[in-house]
């Protein structure tokens, strides 16, 4: 859908980049324009704009200034909040946040950890090729489209799903060969991650997992006031096994996390050393295979080897983000424990519905799958051979790269009108960018891109 700048009405087409937000949307050139203009004031000043901000609908005061503009008016907040989502960092914020704005609920009575953390971020940008989000580019065909449309009819909304949701959970465990007692479903992985720290959490209450990685293994174990555990992976991104079996024997931690193929660097975890991990730990250990598809190998047949082993899944990567739809499988001794902590309903009728229709007609997924891995390998062939990049092998849908300005790369690209993912930060991910692969089209797009502002 074209969005237009309500301050200059440029089209998401003219200039690529245009950040929405209920009905009021801002292009890039705007946005720096506004915060200069904010920047010049303080708070208390005079200062022509007021009223209602369009973004997040609230009233000039205190420290909120409002931007009046052509078509529609902005706050210094929702000014800073677009610019942290561009650069992923928090912004010098215009008109300055003081202390004592805090109020005393968020002082006392957030739990201890919760206040430092940042939340998980997710840049909502119009951009022409969207490869920030590790989910497929392909929509449904249209005939599976179609059929999803006419079930959808039938779902009666004003009744509550399934709370098994059987039907969904028979068709899975008939596809993966697992017994269906050992299955569990959630809206989306991260629930499921947060279903599995509240219910083995009564040990230790540590949760360890090498890093970096999907950064919901922090989050959540934070929230949830347990302790994170993390470790560096080795040279490679493959797992530190000493380092790792060190922290197992001195603190005992109840649940090891390892996401294989690992996000954001995209390589799979050595067997050995897996293997390694679960025979230390007495703890559980989660295997997060949500980019398995991609990879050609699970560890699922080996849960009837280690009792303590869970692999969790998900329908995301593969074409079906929108349903949120998480599988969890594990021993059914261990399933019975994490039902009980399981929201009711938590997997609603609509993407309980949509996924079974999909599931009787994968050929579609498995052909999308075969071509996503096909340009990986095509987009990190044309990686390595570009000056000033190193890319990292990846058995998952996307590629991490380093440049030399991961910043100045991931802005100049955002102005071309493609949209990645800016990982760079001090450390093992300084100037590193993750690419999803998307169509062929949308690949080329971000080569010649890539090329263009490297180049320049
Ligand atoms: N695990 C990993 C390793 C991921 O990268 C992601 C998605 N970014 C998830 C889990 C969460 O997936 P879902 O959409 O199923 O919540």
């Amino acid at each position: 859908m074209e969005a237009r700048c309500s301050f200059c009405d440029l089209s998401s087409r003219e200039s690529d980049t245009v950040f929405q937000k209920g009905e009021a949307s801002i292009c890039l050139e705007c946005l720096k324009l506004v915060k200069e203009i904010l920047d010049e004031f303080s708070i208390g000043e005079v200062f022509e704009g007021g009223g209602e901000c369009s973004f997040c609908k609230k009233e000039q005061g205190g420290a909120r200034m409002v931007f009046k503009g052509k078509g529609a008016r902005i706050c210094n907040e929702c000014v800073s909040e677009i610019e942290e989502q561009i650069t992923g960092k928090p912004a010098s914020r215009s008109g300055g946040q003081s202390e004592a704005q805090y109020t005393n609920l968020v002082k006392f009575r957030v739990k201890e950890g919760i206040r430092e953390l940042s939340p998980y971020s997710v840049p909502h940008f119009k951009c022409r090729v969207k490869l920030d989000g590790n989910e497929s580019p392909f929509s449904l065909p249209k005939e599976v489209l179609e059929k999803v449309i006419l079930e959808i009819k039938e779902i009666p909304i004003n009744r509550y799903p399934d709370p098994e949701a059987r039907m969904l959970r028979e068709k899975i465990s008939k596809i993966t060969d697992f017994p269906l007692d050992g299955i569990i479903l959630g809206n989306g992985s991260d629930e499921l991650i947060e279903m599995l720290m509240t219910t083995f959490s009564g040990g230790t209450g540590r949760v360890l997992y090498p890093v970096p990685t999907f950064s919901m293994f922090r989050i959540t174990s934070i929230a949830l006031g347990l302790e994170p555990i993390p470790v560096e992976l080795d040279d490679g991104f493959d797992i530190d096994v000493k380092s790792m079996i060190k922290e197992i024997r001195t603190r005992n931690p109840d649940l090891v996390f390892l996401a294989s193929p690992n996000n954001p660097t995209g390589n799979r975890f050595s067997d050995d050393r897996i293997f390694e991990i679960l025979k230390h730990s007495s703890g559980v250990v989660v295997l997060d295979e949500a980019y398995c598809d991609f990879s050609g190998k699970s560890f699922l047949p080996l849960i009837q080897q280690y009792e303590n082993l869970i692999v969790l899944r998900t329908m995301s990567k593969v074409g079906f983000a929108g349903i949120r739809l998480g599988i969890l499988f594990g021993r059914v001794e261990l399933i019975r424990e994490i039902n009980k902590v399981r929201l009711p309903y938590n997997v609603n009728s609509l993407s309980q519905r949509v996924a079974e229709v999909v599931l009787d007609r994968v050929g579609f997924v498995t052909e999308g799958i075969q071509l996503i891995n096909r340009e990986r390998g095509r987009v990190y062939r044309e990686l390595k051979i570009l000056n000033g990049v190193k890319a990292f092998p990846s058995d998952a849908n996307f590629i991490l790269f380093r440049v030399e300005d991961a910043d100045g790369v991931f802005k100049g690209l955002m102005e071309k009108g493609v949209l990645i993912r800016n990982f760079n930060s001090p450390g093992r991910l300084e100037n590193c960018l993750r690419v999803t692969i998307g169509t062929p089209n949308e690949n080329n797009d971000f080569l010649r891109a890539l090329r263009e502002v490297l180049s320049s």
